[in-house]
């Protein structure tokens, strides 16, 4: 893992959140995305180089939607950088983790991603990211 990369929160309410965070960080976000395949709709927060990102669900069956009916809003998951997804996937299944993504898949904010399942990290629903290559011309 290369570096702290974001935290997500689940959260109800999108506006409501950003208001709130706005306040505690003192800066308000600085972008929204929605991720379709995901149903999220997610907002972004820099705090020192490090993101802090809001998610809300877009639909009954997202995952969000599903986390705030068993455990209410908080911290959902922590996601690290990494330069290579499927490269670390490969190291940590070595290792005795599982991957919820055998294949990185797409992120918010230009990212390829995949988790870990939680049962084997302690509990924390782990995110891994990279910056998706750019097409080359
Ligand atoms: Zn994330």
């Amino acid at each position: 893992m290369d570096k702290l990369e974001h935290i997500g929160i689940a959260v109800r309410n999108l506006e409501q959140a950003n208001a709130l965070f706005a306040k505690l960080l003192g800066r308000p976000h600085y972008k929204i995305e929605e991720v379709a395949s995901e149903g999220v709709r997610t907002s972004f927060f820099d705090v020192g180089g490090v993101k802090i990102e809001l998610l809300e669900a877009t639909r009954p069956d997202s995952p969000i939607a599903s986390f705030i009916e068993k455990r209410g809003e908080g911290v959902h998951h922590v996601a690290f950088g990494v330069r290579d997804v499927a490269e670390q996937v490969a190291r940590l299944e070595a290792a005795g983790f599982q991957a919820l993504n055998k294949q990185p898949k797409e992120g918010a904010d230009q990212k390829l991603i995949a988790f870990l399942h939680p049962k084997t990290t302690g509990s924390v629903l782990v995110e891994l990211c990279q910056d998706k290559p750019t097409a080359k011309p």
